[in-house]
């Protein structure tokens, strides 16, 4: 308990709250910015376990904004996942902390849900979002939505049966390439850490059990344009007709909205999946590919250099085309070089 001295003696939490700290297990689904300083300040705080889900390898352009890699984890090429684990653990060993290299996805989702106390939204994209949000009613788990793109960033909590929830803010998907991204805007580092910092404190109210002290409201912040404002939900599915929240119909969970390429926020790069994962054998792979260009691997990705684009592939079979955003063009270089 001396560890976390001072954050016992903040009242509302206490010894009692530190107690069902130590006792909450969380799911971070995405571990690059936000998931970052969230897992961080969380790892820190003591929680009991940490699962932290993450599709995606460190990148040199991660490092600015990205405050749990190091130089050398964007050298050795390795997944997020596994970097974040051993950073954290060198912070609090007494945290349980699980690696989860996957795409979180409606195959997926219910295995990462189980068991867990609070959903973390470190994702960059909106269908991960309405997934999470499916799971969090489902399965009755509060998430804590969190985005940002360029200067500008918001937070805010749902909680099932409590609060409005995604689907009664944004009734649909936006379409694809409707909302401005990193990959068009950009993102300076200060409002990642703020809007993490936001998500954050909410997520400490909810596992220390003050969920009175939760904010209903949407905040949203511009620290260029010096704007803070906050917006009222509550009044949002009175009626009952948001078909997520009000008819439990859940189709992001049922997979109608999925399909087998995504393009990647701040990437240039489209993932693509197999229709049935199978473990992958690198060797013979790296071996076909170096004849091609440079090739390395390690045990949990290759990376290979062909036609200017660069491919990682995962075990599960999982690839990242990099240098394109064209998914057909993704599909055909993965067939031609990996196969089907
Ligand atoms: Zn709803």
């Amino acid at each position: 308990m001396e560890r976390y001295s001072r954050q016992v003696l903040f009242q509302p939490i206490g010894r009692e709250g530190q107690e069902k700290l130590g006792r909450a297990r969380v799911l971070l689904v995405g571990c690059g910015a936000l998931g970052s300083v969230l897992a961080e300040i969380l790892v820190r705080a003591g929680i009991g376990r940490l699962t932290l889900a993450d599709r995606d390898y460190v990148d040199e352009s991660n490092l600015q904004r990205q405050s749990l890699y190091t130089e050398a984890d964007a050298r050795e090429g390795l997944p997020k996942a596994v970097a974040a684990v051993r950073h954290l653990r060198e912070i609090n060993s007494a945290v349980e902390i699980v690696e989860r290299i996957a795409d979180v996805n409606a195959l997926s989702v219910a295995s990462l849900v189980q068991e867990q106390d609070l959903i973390l939204d470190g994702t960059d994209n909106f269908e991960t979002r309405y997934l999470l949000n499916d799971a969090s009613l489902k399965w009755n788990i509060p998430w804590i939505y969190g985005a940002c793109v360029g200067s500008y960033g918001l937070c805010l909590a749902f909680l099932p049966g409590l609060t409005a929830c995604l689907r009664c803010v944004l009734q649909q998907l936006p379409p694809p390439g409707s909302s401005p991204t990193c990959d068009t805007s950009g993102v300076v580092g200060p409002i990642v850490h703020l809007v993490a910092a936001l998500q954050a404190a909410e997520a400490l109210k909810i596992l220390t059990g003050n969920l009175r002290q939760v904010n209903r409201k949407v905040v949203t912040v511009d620290v260029w344009e010096n704007r803070v404002a906050t917006l009222d939900l509550s009044q949002l599915n009175r009626d009952g007709r948001c078909p997520a929240c009000g008819q439990r119909r859940f189709e992001f969970l049922e997979g109608a909205h999925e399909g087998r390429t995504q393009a990647l926020c701040g990437r240039n790069a489209v993932q693509i999946w197999r229709s049935s994962p199978r473990p992958v054998d690198f060797k013979p792979i790296a071996e076909r590919l170096a004849r091609l260009g440079p090739v390395q691997y390690n045990e949990f990705l290759l990376r290979a250099h062909v036609d200017n684009l660069e491919i990682a592939l995962f075990r599960d079979g999982r690839g990242i085309i990099r240098g394109t955003q064209n998914s057909d063009e993704a599909q055909r270089i993965y067939a031609k070089y990996i196969g089907n």
